[in-house]
């Protein structure tokens, strides 16, 4: 028997069609599809309004993969995380962050991570997969109601800086941004999504082609080619100019604000060149700069550079008017901060 195809793989079309296949109303694929989505309906029997004859159709021609919620943890300062299980077996984490009005979802788009950025502990786990549209899509469903539960308010924010590079599986995490944001799913606003890219032109180029509506974050922390593939070795196939040359395209296209991603070290960027070299670069687009704490991920060889290098950063910045945050680091406590998803526990 060929092995039973999951469900939620399906679009709304393909599932009305479906029920026109088998002597049924189109209509029955929207209802279907509201279970699956946004009522999370994890078995077919859930489905109180279809009859029972066509629960067991389902049933007998497709499954209902769903992630589970494995373990959470929580920090001292509120944040978060859950290990969640796919349907193999397989884990990923995702975060939540409490921070004043705002809950942000922090989620993951592929397990392991395809790249090598040596400062990252979910690097150090080989890429196993990429995850699936509904895998992403349950991950941010599963953080909003821990953030009802908890908070009592709906999620504000969703970032995918979680484990792997969201470009990297292009098609899944666009789909599942297409279900977040739908009416039938979390009805979120794209607005309020940023996806973060350690920068991979070609894919920057297709995401302004494509048009999308949600917020590009670029993992620059060097602006100067030598260093930046020291610490990031991937990036020498990607040279700094065309990086630069697809993020005007990315502009011109959108007119959206690129925000890059920097954490400051010692003895790797912290000198005046560097400084000068990011502010260079910070005048190709309109952009702005967020200073990451550094999370220390083991073995020291990655140390955060002491405050008054950071605050240099900042003023040279400020003083070519470009605008800088420092983004303090939250769930440090858990391993649930940037760069420590690597399902330790
Ligand atoms: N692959 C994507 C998204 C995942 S990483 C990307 O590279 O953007 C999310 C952010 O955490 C990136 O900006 C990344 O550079 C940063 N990061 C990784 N390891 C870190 C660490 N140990 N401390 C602080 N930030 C880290």
């Amino acid at each position: 028997m060929s092995e039973k195809k999951d469900i939620r793989s399906l679009t709304k079309e393909q599932l009305r069609d479906f029920f026109v296949e088998n002597g049924d109303k189109a209509f029955r694929g929207n209802q279907v599809f509201e279970w699956l989505w946004s009522k999370g309906a994890h078995a077919f029997d859930d489905m109180t309004n279809v009859s029972k004859e066509t629960r067991s159709i389902l049933e007998q021609n497709f499954v209902i993969n769903h992630i589970e919620v494995d373990s959470k943890q929580r920090s001292s300062d509120g944040t978060v995380k859950n290990a969640v299980r796919l349907h193999d077996g397989l884990i990923v984490e995702s975060v939540l962050i409490p921070t004043g009005s705002r809950t942000t979802a922090c989620v993951s788009s592929q397990v392991g991570c395809s790249l090598d950025c040596n400062f990252c502990a979910t690097a150090r786990l080989k890429k196993m997969r990429n995850l699936n549209p509904d895998e992403i899509y349950d991950q941010v469903a599963a953080i909003n109601k821990e953030s009802i539960e908890t908070y009592n308010r709906k999620l504000s924010n969703i970032v995918f800086m979680g484990m792997g590079e969201p470009l990297m599986n292009y098609n899944n995490v666009l789909k599942s941004i297409e279900k977040i944001t739908s009416p039938e799913g979390l009805g979120m606003s794209p607005k309020r999504i940023t996806v973060s890219t350690s920068g991979l032109p070609k894919m920057i180029k297709k995401l302004a082609d494509d048009d999308v509506k949600f917020n590009l974050a670029v993992s620059l922390h060097s602006a100067i080619d030598e260093v930046r593939s020291k610490i990031m070795p991937f990036s020498k196939a990607f040279p700094l100019e065309d990086l630069k040359e697809s993020l005007e395209y990315w502009y011109e296209k959108t007119q959206s604000r690129v925000t890059y991603e920097y954490v400051v070290w010692d003895g790797i960027n912290d000198t005046k060149e560097a400084i000068s070299a990011l502010v260079k670069f910070c005048k190709y687009v309109p952009c702005k700069v967020n200073l990451i704490e550094y999370n220390p991920i083991d073995d020291g060889e990655f140390q955060q550079a002491n405050p008054d290098t950071i605050n240099n950063y900042i003023s040279n910045l400020e003083m070519n008017d470009i605008i800088v945050n420092v983004r303090r680091s939250r769930g440090k406590d858990i391993d649930a901060a940037c760069g420590q998803l690597a399902n330790k526990s």
